[in-house]
């Protein structure tokens, strides 16, 4: 019996969920006409205080869309450099939306990757001027994966975003783990999204969809939207079967996020307790652990192959960095199993 931390995107959609799948109503949805995909991005707009949504095949396809609505070719955004709009999607912002990406280096007080804050945004917008580059958009992250999963604090948020407005940049928020944030906090999906003007969900990772994303926004934002993901190759036809899996997932599987959440503190407390370990960006927040391995001891690779073999899997996603990720899929015993193995790595 393997327990497999490395993603909460290994979710296994279950029986209850297919069953809502299997009797999904459905239509085509090029046409604008699924039924079940119309339910699903109404839902959601409602649900993030927008106009209008957009079902996509996966959020970076969510994501690179946001890029094109909000810029045109030569122009730059800004985001932080561990952001996956920039680090793990393929390049797509500069493959295709022609844009250049400014990044900047957010620390975590522990060191790690941490969370951007409105000093380090300041001044980086380009002059009006004919020589350079225009400055166009500001993309988040929330919660951030590579910054040890952290929510990013509201008022920071909302500090940013009223900057961007005061400069007139587009805002993006890539909110693939939204309700991560929402569950650890407290603070409704809506009052994340207020001041964005497109904010991208993802029903494939905590929310245990098998496929599937939503980009929200303004209804003219959307209606472009649409364009980009035909371009793109996303309009899919009789889609309301994947988009009856969402509709369960934010019916049944949004407050029990909070499990996750209380299995990485368990997790966490393991790390904390190995002499060899440190948790990357400081306490945990949500489902994700981001481990720092001291290279005197082992490389993430070794820490990987080590607890492979005692069947518990993890990522490793830097020379000294390994991940792990709690989700819909183990339980409270299999994390309690693999934090007793990491409390023992030695
Ligand atoms: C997983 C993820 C995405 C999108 O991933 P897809 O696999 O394309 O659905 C976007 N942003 C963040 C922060 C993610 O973790």
């Amino acid at each position: 019996m393997t327990i497999d931390l490395r993603s909460d995107t290994l979710t296994q959609p279950t029986p209850a969920m297919r069953q809502a799948m299997a009797q999904a109503e459905v239509g085509d949805d090029v046409y604008g006409e699924d039924p079940t995909v119309n339910r699903l991005q109404r839902r959601i707009a409602e649900l993030l205080g927008k106009e209008a949504a957009l079902f996509t095949p996966s959020g970076t396809m969510a994501n690179q869309i946001a890029v094109g609505v909000h810029t045109s070719p030569g122009d730059e955004l800004l985001c932080d450099a561990n952001a996956h709009v920039y680090v793990w999607e393929c390049g797509g912002i500069a493959r295709l939306s022609g844009v250049t990406t400014r990044t900047i280096h957010p620390r975590s007080p522990q060191g790690g990757p941490g969370l951007l804050s409105l000093s380090e945004v300041e001044g980086l917008i380009r002059p009006d001027d004919g020589h350079y580059v225009r400055t166009r958009l500001l993309c988040l992250e929330n919660t951030h994966n590579r910054g040890g999963g952290k929510v990013h604090p509201l008022e920071q948020v909302r500090a940013l975003t009223a900057w961007a407005k005061r400069h007139g940049l587009a805002t993006h928020l890539d909110g693939a783990r939204l309700f991560n944030a929402v569950v650890a906090t407290g603070v409704p999906a809506a009052t994340w999204a207020e001041g964005f003007d497109t904010v991208s969900v993802c029903f494939s990772k905590g929310l245990g969809a098998p496929v599937g994303s939503a980009l929200v926004g303004s209804s003219e934002t959307i209606a472009r939207a649409h364009r980009l993901r035909k371009l793109f190759g996303g309009g899919m036809r009789q889609a309301g079967i994947l988009a009856a899996a969402a509709l369960y997932a934010l019916d049944h599987h949004v407050e029990r996020l909070a499990d996750d959440h209380a299995h990485a503190q368990i997790l966490a407390e393991a790390v904390e307790r190995n002499p060899h370990l440190k948790l990357e960006s400081g306490p945990v927040e949500t489902n994700l652990v981001w481990i720092e391995v001291d290279p005197s001891f082992a490389t993430a690779a070794q820490v990987v192959r080590r607890l492979k073999e005692q069947g518990v899997f993890v990522s490793a996603l830097g020379d000294q960095v390994v991940r792990a990720c709690t989700h819909l899929n183990v339980s409270t015993e299999q994390v309690r199993q693999a934090a007793r193995l990491i409390e023992q790595l030695g």
